[in-house]
């Protein structure tokens, strides 16, 4: 018997197919549907701000429950280390196709299973092509299995001296961009560059005194956590003025470059000489990343196996095509514009109740709540604001001392219930209920050390349970996947 789709919804391919799969699950591993559907529960009944999520068509989610999964394919397209790959095939070429054409980009690879390979592949596309050892014209794969083992660690050692500048963790890069802890910090020797102290600005005159001085072979720009544009025709003069490669990781705001709100300078793909992205944040696809470039690093970028990857995962790469599909639509134009209406509307509404937020505003989708000035770590209002049903994440600020455990700040992000059809009055609102909850939270004491707790926290149960009720009154008129009619547990 049916678990899960009524008759009512019959009319609906994608909903029935959607609820077939999980009475099916249902059957054979009931412990795993129920969570499915728990999960599902749990999104619907909170007001989801993380900055790196959204909420995938059905479609795309579709895509990937199939048979495809099944497939090995190495290599890249018409070109395999498998036989009978020439349905994948045709499915990597369209979705490489619909990359280029959504990005106006020379040359795509789908292939990365995250934004973090995405990113490996590229770093060592970029090692590959221009890093010349004497002796060696190229890197090519004849070349190299030519080497003897002394020469191959001296190119080994020759690979690892190259300098990667990104920007430092706590001004908003990544943890891929240099991050001791990384691998991208041990392969190469890593340095960073800080957003203005004062501004918490990028200072484009500094990221240039620092490149003169580092000579880095790459020049990376983007960011997880950084609120403002990013001047890429600026960082290409400064990567050419020291002979350095522009890589752009634009996994958080592709969605803003495809939907046409990054124009000019700020949309990257003219000035980077690569580019790399995660499918699943702003651009609402499938979990994935890839890598856009210039046609000078095609061949190293389609190298990615054996380079990094192994497999690929042709089912993710079918959702992909999904999602650059839906995001060569023109509604997505409109979704793009009022994700930043609505971070701009988020930011307002917190400044005006008095609360900090990092560069006084936004141009992109997040909003950076600064807690510096509060007896409070990111890690208690992370933990208070769940409980009334919002979902956010605690981030570092500029050159926060709390560590990126703790943390003195809140990243929030609207791509998400802009998905969900809300808008700046809604974005107000919700800045009402984070205040409430702010203004009213204070650390707890660690009885037995006689100390302030980094973690725990007191909120006023009556405030608690007034700010619940705020989220919940907002969440019925922006129900999450109505069309799924499983109901409330
Ligand atoms: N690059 C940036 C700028 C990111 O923010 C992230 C993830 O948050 C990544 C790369 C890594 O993406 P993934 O988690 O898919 O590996």
């Amino acid at each position: 018997m049916s678990q899960f789709h009524p008759t009512k919804n019959l009319k609906n391919s994608a909903v029935i197919a959607y609820l077939a799969a999980l009475d099916h699950l249902k059957l054979v591993a009931p412990e795993i549907a129920d969570q499915i559907v728990a999960e599902l529960q749990d999104q619907r009944r909170s007001l989801k701000l993380i900055a790196s999520e959204n909420y995938s068509s059905l479609s795309v989610q579709l895509a990937m429950g199939n048979l495809l999964t099944d497939k090995y394919c190495e290599g890249y397209p018409y070109h395999r280390f498998y036989a009978g790959c020439e349905h994948v095939d045709a499915i990597e070429q369209r979705a490489a196709d619909l990359a280029k054409q959504l990005f106006s980009a020379d040359h795509a690879y789908v292939q990365p299973h995250s934004g973090a390979d995405a990113n490996l592949v590229a770093l060592w596309s970029i090692l590959i092509q221009r890093v010349q050892q004497p002796g060696i014209e190229k890197l090519s794969k004849k070349n190299l299995d030519e080497l003897s083992v002394d020469e191959y660690e001296q190119l080994r050692q020759l690979l690892n001296r190259q300098t990667l500048l990104g920007l430092s963790l706590h001004s908003g890069g990544h943890l891929t961009h240099g991050y001791r802890h990384n691998v991208s910090a041990k392969m190469l020797r890593a340095v960073s560059y800080d957003v203005d102290p004062k501004t918490q600005l990028l200072d484009y005159g500094r990221i240039a005194e620092i490149a003169r001085k580092e000579k880095p072979l790459i020049l990376l720009a983007g960011y997880s956590a950084y609120p403002r544009l990013i001047d890429f025709a600026k960082m290409r003069e400064i990567a050419d003025e020291v002979g350095a490669v522009l890589m752009v990781d634009m996994a958080h705001f592709s969605g803003l470059v495809a939907g046409g709100v990054f124009k000019g300078v700020h949309h990257p793909i003219e000035y980077a000489h690569i580019v790399t992205s995660t499918t699943h944040k702003t651009l609402r696809g499938p979990r994935g990343g890839m890598v856009l470039c210039k046609n000078e690093f095609a061949d190293a970028v389609n190298k990615g196996c054996p380079l990094i990857l192994g497999g690929p995962l042709p089912h993710v790469i079918a959702a992909k095509a999904i999602c650059f599909q839906e995001a060569l639509a023109s509604d997505f134009k409109d979704y793009a514009a009022r994700i930043v209406k609505n971070s701009q509307a988020l930011a307002e509404g917190l400044m005006k109740r008095g609360l900090k937020v990092v560069t006084n505003g936004t141009d992109n989708h997040l909003v950076l709540l600064d807690l510096t000035e509060l007896p409070l770590t990111g890690r208690q209002a992370e933990l208070a604001l769940r409980e009334i049903g919002v979902t956010a994440n605690r981030n570092m600020v500029p050159f926060d001392t709390k560590g990126p455990w703790y943390t003195a700040g809140v990243r929030l992000g609207t791509a998400a219930l802009t998905t969900r059809g809300m808008g700046p009055d809604q974005m107000d609102h919700i800045a009402h209920i984070i205040h409430t909850v702010i203004r009213n939270l204070k650390p707890a004491t660690i009885e037995e050390r006689g100390k302030l707790s980094l973690a725990r926290y007191i909120l006023d149960e009556a405030i608690a349970i007034r700010a619940r009720s705020m989220v919940s009154e907002l969440l019925e008129h922006y129900p999450l996947y109505p069309e799924l009619k499983i109901e409330e547990r």
